[in-house]
């Protein structure tokens, strides 16, 4: 079945959509991308786009999802801002993306070393970057609590950052909070390492098909 079709991304389910994100960093990390042709793409999704993933992340110029998933056009809707924060445009792209696209899965990636965690922890202040900052530090209060806590990579604010715009987008909206609860669209929580290119995937919300009431844990 063609990849950038209606009929693909009905049949496809969350936890498939999680997986093609799990091989996908395996390859990049691996060196054995592969073989996109960019023209071929153009022409395969100029009638229209069905991107599996809808992908929160930081506008940091080391985390661009479609090299970090080995991904092509068409197949990923990126929503990218400073400190990968929630705010209700970003809210309204993502209900677009899974509810009028057909998008079967959401997540969150976070980063290692990001500036904007690095600068909300160092209180700075100027222009507009004030209030994107405030929204990153109740992440630095819990980051702070659980400094025991065991990650793969040593960021706990990245991760507690994460956790935070999950959580606010499942409180926030209810047209997320209604599909992923009828096992219409996945959740995912990661931090993406910029010294190494892995994605830890330590939040997997995702159901099963056919075991609807089991979460799994990455
Ligand atoms: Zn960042």
């Amino acid at each position: 079945m063609r990849k950038h079709s209606k009929e693909y991304l009905q049949n496809l389910t969350p936890y498939q959509g999680y997986e093609l994100l799990v091989e996908g960093n395996k390859r990049f990390i691996n060196n054995l991308q592969s073989d996109h042709d960019h023209l071929e793409m153009i022409n395969e999704t100029r009638e229209g786009q069905y991107p599996f993933a809808v992908i929160l992340s930081c506008m940091d110029s080391r985390t661009s999802t479609e090299l970090i998933f080995d991904q092509g056009l068409g197949d990923i809707f990126s929503i990218r801002v400073a400190g990968n924060i929630v705010n209700n445009d970003i809210l309204a792209s993502i209900e677009y993306a899974t509810k009028y696209i057909g998008s079967k899965v959401l997540m969150v990636l976070g980063h290692t070393e990001c500036g904007a965690i690095k600068s909300a922890k160092a209180g700075v202040t100027d222009g507009h970057i004030t209030a994107l900052l405030n929204r990153i530090q109740p992440s630095i209060a819990k980051a702070m609590l659980k400094e025991e806590e065991y990650h793969q990579f040593s960021d706990n604010a990245a991760y507690a950052n994460v956790e935070n715009s999950l959580e606010e987008i499942l409180t926030r909206s209810e047209i997320v909070k209604e599909m992923f609860k009828k096992g219409e669209i996945g959740l995912v929580g990661g931090v993406y390492n910029i010294e190494t290119g892995q994605v830890d995937f330590f939040k997997n919300l995702t159901k099963r098909k056919k075991e609807p009431k089991q979460l799994i844990n990455a």
